[in-house]
């Protein structure tokens, strides 16, 4: 056999890592669909709605102005300051330019964090339930991720105490969602104030706010505009969410300098700059400020009105424990009565894991299984879908989980 064919030894590194349990449900369910079977995507976490007009637009334009080349590794000069004035007009973070790294999509932009942090031994304590790929990008670099992690009792988040007990001499950074993927928790100022008073001096905050724009609350406090917070927080954030532009991949830190430049320089030897004609695209989309308000607030009502209508059928649902998150577009509720039950073909259902395929192989309703986000009695269900979905999915899960004894 030739060596061609033959399969080499991979690296440690990545035969250790997990995939993305997200993107494996969302291709799972996509497979299932392309069978020709009608499912109700609940998977994966993109908003259903098309990317604004205005920035469709800008994005036309510049490639008719001839945007084509390589840009500079670490964003365009006119979209890192339009980063740096949206920092300080909405989360009141003195960022300048120099500051600001723009990414192939916040994802990115955690890894490269991550990877210019983390030697291997080191710690960084990730507030759970927590986004699938913290854990998994922590441990490729070497890391450990320390996991400390709030239920549905306490709104999804530690408290301050837990948080600066897990502390340790190895603590490189505490690294959280608010809001928070899975479960839309939001983290208020006097929590985040608790947090800061409980984490020495020489830990790296790492705030990703990727769903700040999908707050049913109102207040979003960023953690990097905090005394005490100021000079030692990355704040995380991207176009995916707030302005339906997954697929268009951009993402951005704000962090301090010398971190700044380290990330630029991990950038430089493995992606370079992202897409051009996106970074002016992204310019657009932070600087008209009034198609953005209108584009919030439409996403914003929608995503509203779908929380609360699945919320409600949820509730009727017996065993299924549900709380109302304050942002982002998931629920994630406690499904733990349903463990040790029998489904009607004899198998058992022991866990999140079993009842997430029990529900997309029967019911043909995409979940994400809570052990993923470090929570096994759970299950994420994204709302962002059509109302007809919701009330179709719900309706799926209410015969399908009726009929485990
Ligand atoms: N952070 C969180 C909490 C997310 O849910 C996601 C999902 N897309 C990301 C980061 C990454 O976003 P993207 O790479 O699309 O910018
Ligand atoms: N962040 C989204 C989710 O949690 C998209 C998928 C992914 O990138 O993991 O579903």
């Amino acid at each position: 056999m030739s060596a061609l064919t033959e399969t080499l030894p991979l690296s440690e590194r990545v035969v250790n890592m997990e995939e993305s349990a997200t993107l494996a449900m969302a291709q799972a369910a996509r497979e299932l669909a392309s069978k020709g079977v009608k499912v109700i995507n609940l998977s994966v976490g993109e908003p259903d709605f098309k990317t604004p007009k205005y920035i469709c637009e800008a994005a036309k334009k510049a490639i008719d102005d001839g945007f084509h080349q390589y840009t500079p590794v670490p964003g365009i000069p006119a979209l890192k300051n339009a980063i740096a004035e949206k920092l300080k007009r909405d989360n009141n973070i003195p960022a300048t330019p120099e500051q600001i790294v723009v990414s192939t999509g916040a994802k990115q932009s955690i890894a490269n964090v991550i990877l210019a942090l983390v030697n291997p031994g080191d710690e960084v304590i990730v507030l759970g339930p927590y986004w699938v790929s913290y854990a998994d990008v922590i441990k490729f670099a070497g890391g450990t991720p320390v996991i400390v992690s709030g239920d549905i009792d306490t709104g999804f988040k530690p408290t301050a105490d837990q948080i600066g007990a897990a502390v340790s001499d190895k603590t490189k950074a505490v690294l959280f969602s608010s809001p928070s993927n899975p479960a839309g928790a939001l983290f208020s100022e006097d929590e985040l104030k608790a947090i800061i008073s409980k984490v020495p001096e020489n830990v790296i905050f790492m705030a990703d706010e990727i769903y700040e724009y999908i707050n049913y609350v109102g207040k979003h406090t960023s953690i990097g505009s905090l005394e005490g917070a100021k000079d030692r927080t990355v704040t995380i954030n991207g176009f995916s969410k707030g302005f339906a532009m997954t697929g268009w991949r951009v993402g951005y830190i704000c962090a301090p300098v010398w971190l700044a430049k380290a990330t630029n320089k991990i950038q430089g030897q493995v992606t370079s700059g992202t897409n051009s004609i996106t970074q002016h695209a992204c310019v657009t989309a932070l600087e008209d400020s009034d198609n953005l308000n209108k584009s919030i607030n439409e996403m914003g009502e929608a995503f509203l009105r779908r929380r609360d209508l699945f919320v409600s059928l949820l509730k009727e649902i017996p065993g299924i424990k549900v709380a109302v998150p304050e942002g982002a577009f998931y629920l994630f509720p406690d499904v733990s009565a349903y463990f040790g039950k029998t489904a009607p073909d004899g198998s058992l259902i022991n866990n999140s894991v079993d009842l997430s395929l029990y529900l997309l192989n029967n019911a043909h309703v995409s979940s994400v299984a809570g052990v993923a986000f470090g929570a096994p009695k759970n299950l994420r269900m994204s709302y962002a879908t059509s109302d007809e979905n919701i009330k179709e999915g719900a309706a799926r899960l209410t015969e399908w989980l009726g009929k485990l004894a």
